[in-house]
């Protein structure tokens, strides 16, 4: 996730930035031949009949599945989030949104390993939908919706897979945010004005539009099917596999091909038109904004270079394709290589752009499997961020890391050490400066070499996985052959910031 507007100082610096850009802009129209015209249907029959077409299911016993075993935890921060008891191996959502009606009809099947003996098992869901049925390996069971939970009741055993069917429709409401910052107060499904929707659901709120277990530590894979009236178009993370028009409605069909965490889902309906791009390294690029709003692919064509100069210093793009998606929200997130931008002057910036792609590595490739470890993400990419400013800035580096040792105490002060920060201030400006800066002390120690091959290994060493600070300070200890643990303490767990060299 962006700073955009929480962080004080980044938010003015930012909103200053953007008016230099947009006078500096130059003329960059999209590719027509890119964007696939629209096809209204010609039908007239008025039909509210929602057709699921899933293809072939999913075998439970389908070894490439095994990409996606997890080892799920109880988070230690948001503890009612989550259950260890299941690990999502692969995730088959077909929805169709009504905008008119604010409805959302959805067949959902999960493949999943159960991580224990048990009589029962339960997700993530929110209590505003309504499960029709549930099915487990295609035999109806009981099954009740507590609360924000799905329980279903019957037995199941440790490591056996099952497939687990739902059909749930209702008008999702967005959850609150476990967060003090500007940006975003509630998570989840939102809807527009006109019915559009989008979602941006970090530390958790994928459970307002599926059943999910809505935890970091448990990665799954994903295939979604989309439907929405033509011509507005579903978009969701990975491949775009297909776009027909079936009776009124666009149908979209999209392959995550690595797993990903559920706060990295994202999913978008509205009326969006495609715009094609590329990096020099070859990677595939999608931009996909608001057909009425023409301009705004512009500022998204920074993408390509920041995409080089992250494969630079990272390695090659750990993903098949990259797409962004312009919403109507205030912030922006690093959705696994589909990241989700609002539409605002600053979280369109060439910079934010840069940081989210920076969390394809870290993040998304590699995922703190607890949420006391989201610094491992904020950190690495805030000083990421920092470093494309200045090589594509005035700003000299140390100027930089000067003005941001300015204000980190407060933040620190405000929201806790950024490794054992306050449940209720998630996101905020302590897990990313302070991180940060530490990293820039760590490459003070130890020299440019050594520091940027750590960076550029532990996200390679750690692809499609979970990790947290018990495998990641060590693993820094191993390779600097130093014995760090006063100095990660003192930057991670500290109640005051420590003296820089
Ligand atoms: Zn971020």
């Amino acid at each position: 996730m962006n700073r955009a507007g929480s962080g004080g100082p980044a938010g003015l610096a930012g909103l200053l930035a953007a008016a230099v850009l947009l006078a500096g802009c130059t003329a960059d129209d999209p590719d027509p031949a890119g964007n696939p015209t629209p096809t209204a249907s010609a039908s007239t029959e008025a039909s509210t009949e929602v057709v699921h077409d899933d293809g072939p299911p999913t075998p439970v016993d389908d070894p490439a599945l095994d990409v996606a075993l997890s080892e799920p935890v109880e988070d230690s921060v948001y503890p009612e989030v989550g259950d260890p008891g299941v690990d999502a191996l692969h995730y088959d959502l077909d929805l169709h949104w009504a905008p008119t009606g604010r409805t959302l009809d959805a067949l959902e099947t999960l493949v999943f390993r159960s991580t224990a003996d048990a009589e029962r098992f339960q997700l993530d869901f929110s209590k505003v939908l309504t499960a029709t049925s549930v099915t487990l390996d295609g035999e109806a069971v009981e099954f009740e919706q507590v609360g924000k939970d799905l329980v279903v009741h019957t037995p199941v055993s440790r490591d056996q897979r099952y497939s687990l069917e739902i059909a749930y429709a209702g008008t999702p409401q967005p959850a609150a945010a476990p967060t003090t910052r500007r940006d975003f107060n509630t998570t989840g499904w939102t809807i527009t004005d006109d019915g559009e929707t989008w979602t941006m659901q970090e530390p958790y709120g994928a459970f307002t539009w599926y059943a999910v277990n809505d935890q970091p530590a448990d990665k799954a894979l994903y295939d979604f099917t989309l439907s929405v009236p033509a011509p507005w178009v579903g978009v969701a993370n990975g491949e775009l596999e297909s776009r027909t028009t079936e009776g009124e409605d666009t149908v979209t069909r999209w392959h995550l091909a690595d797993p990903a965490a559920s706060y990295l889902v994202t999913v978008a309906m509205g009326d969006f038109e495609m715009t094609r791009d590329e990096s020099s390294s070859g990677v595939p690029i999608t931009y996909w904004t608001p057909r009425d709003d023409p301009a705004t692919v512009r500022g998204l064509r920074a993408t390509p270079e920041a995409l080089d100069w992250l494969e630079e210093k990272l390695g090659p793009y750990p993903f098949p394709s990259l797409g962004i998606l312009l919403v109507d929200s205030r912030s922006g997130m690093e959705t696994q290589s589909m990241i989700t931008l609002g539409s605002t002057p600053y979280t369109t910036l060439p910079e934010v752009i840069a940081h989210e792609l920076a969390h394809q590595w870290y993040g998304d490739e590699v995922t703190p499997d607890d949420w006391r470890d989201v610094w491992m993400n904020e950190g690495m990419a805030m000083y990421l961020q920092g470093l494309y400013e200045v090589d594509h800035g005035d700003e000299p580096l140390e100027a930089k890391m000067d003005y941001w040792a300015s204000f980190e105490p407060r933040l620190r002060r405000e929201s806790g050490p950024p490794a054992d920060y306050d449940p209720a201030t998630f996101g905020e400006g302590n897990v990313y400066y302070g991180p940060a800066l530490m990293w820039h002390e760590l490459r003070r120690r130890i020299g440019d070499d050594a520091f940027f091959a750590l960076v550029r290994d532990w996200p390679q060493a750690h692809e499609d996985a979970n990790a947290g600070r018990d495998d990641y300070l060590p693993w820094l200890e191993e390779r600097t052959g130093l014995e760090l643990s006063d100095f990660f303490d003192a930057w991670l767990l500290g109640p005051r910031s420590p003296s820089r060299d």
